[in-house]
């Protein structure tokens, strides 16, 4: 009964969303697709939907949010889905869904409100079906005009902001290298210094640069994975976020013998999905405290400013060893003295894996 009162308040809500949302005639245009946010586990995610035979179709992608992986099957031409138990497949631009039986291993054949659609290159499915399909609650608040679905999915939470605050240590932290310019110059620092980072490596970049990877090792630094070729991780498919992060670890073999269990996502952007596949590798997703904004081409005075402010024990710093417009002087420039004014104030310098053992 109540799921039907659901099924009454969400028609409602759609019928709603397309009289005032939707300003007639501008689904056309992707950019003018409207946006909305949708809660899930009462966390808004802000998502493009079109509305379509009275339905609301999100992009497949959004379903990440919900801890569900998805992924594309190219030879069915067919969106799948992952939560728990359940696996579903939705071919696009057909009225039906194949679920996958695991007691007897086979596919059963179901059915949906609407079909998927390809929109300008993104795949859309109806938010309602896909979600009830994958054992979750939406609901909708009239008096909020809010969406709420519950996922019923739980990924062990695993991302790091902050070491243990009872110390004076701190974590420097270079993403996005190796590369030949800037690496150099910061290991020379960070020598002469007598102190230890952590480089958060491209695969890519370690394929080009095993040179400087290797110095980076035996200077006595740390190492993380940054994925392969540096994409937002919340705009790929599953399948494609565990090969970024797989294929630079077979790359760290390759080229320095072992691999390392801390992860640094592009843009510090996942989704419950993503760090669901992170749980798997059993890798810790390792964000940061103090942002630099380097890679922005800040002074290294604006830098030390904002290091000397909001550094506080257990603080992991971000920096940057490579930057397309090579706009990291001050960065460079601010790391000397970034080294003197906090070991002035009592901090001892570690790597991440050291930070996180205390
Ligand atoms: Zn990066």
């Amino acid at each position: 009964m109540k799921c039907h009162l659901n099924k009454l308040v969400y028609k409602g809500l759609i019928i709603f969303l397309m009289m005032s949302l939707i300003p007639p005639n501008v689904l056309a245009e992707e950019s003018m697709l409207p946006e909305a946010p949708i809660y899930i586990d009462d966390e808004p995610i802000n998502t493009k939907y079109l509305m379509r035979n009275n339905h609301l179709l999100v992009p497949a992608l959004f379903f990440k949010h919900s801890g569900a992986l998805v992924d594309w099957d190219k030879e069915y031409q067919s969106v799948v889905f992952q939560a728990k138990e359940k696996k579903i497949a939705l071919p696009v631009g057909k009225k039906f869904t194949d679920e996958y039986v695991r007691a007897n291993n086979t596919w059963k054949r179901g059915t949906l409100t609407t079909e998927a659609i390809e929109f300008k290159g993104q795949i859309f499915v109806p938010l309602v079906d896909v979600a009830e399909k994958l054992g979750m609650i939406v609901r909708y608040d009239q008096e909020l005009n809010r969406t709420f679905i519950t996922s019923n999915i739980t990924v062990r939470p695993n991302s790091i902001k902050k070491g243990n605050t009872s110390k004076k240590l701190v974590a420097l932290t270079f993403d996005d290298g190796p590369e030949a310019f800037y690496t150099p110059q910061i290991l020379d620092i960070l020598k002469t210094k007598g102190v230890p980072a952590t480089f958060f490596v491209m695969g890519q970049k370690l394929r080009s640069h095993p040179e400087i990877m290797q110095r980076i090792v035996n200077e006595g630094h740390a190492i993380g994975n940054h994925t392969f070729n540096h994409p937002d991780l919340r705009k790929q498919w599953s399948s494609t976020v565990r090969e970024e992060i797989i294929k630079t670890q077979q790359e760290m073999i390759q080229v320095i013998g072992r691999k390392p269990d801390v992860f640094r996502p592009p843009y510090g952007a996942v989704t419950k999905a993503d760090v669901k596949i992170l749980n798997d590798l059993w890798m810790r997703n390792i964000m940061w405290s103090v942002d630099t904004l380097d890679w922005s081409g800040a002074s290294a005075e604006q830098i030390l400013e904002i290091v000397n402010n909001k550094t506080t024990p257990g603080g992991i710093v971000l920096q940057h060893n490579f930057q397309e417009g090579r706009l990291l002087d001050g960065s460079v420039k601010a790391l000397p003295q970034i080294i003197d004014d906090l070991q002035k104030r009592g901090y001892q310098f570690v790597t991440i894996q050291t930070l996180l053992a205390q």
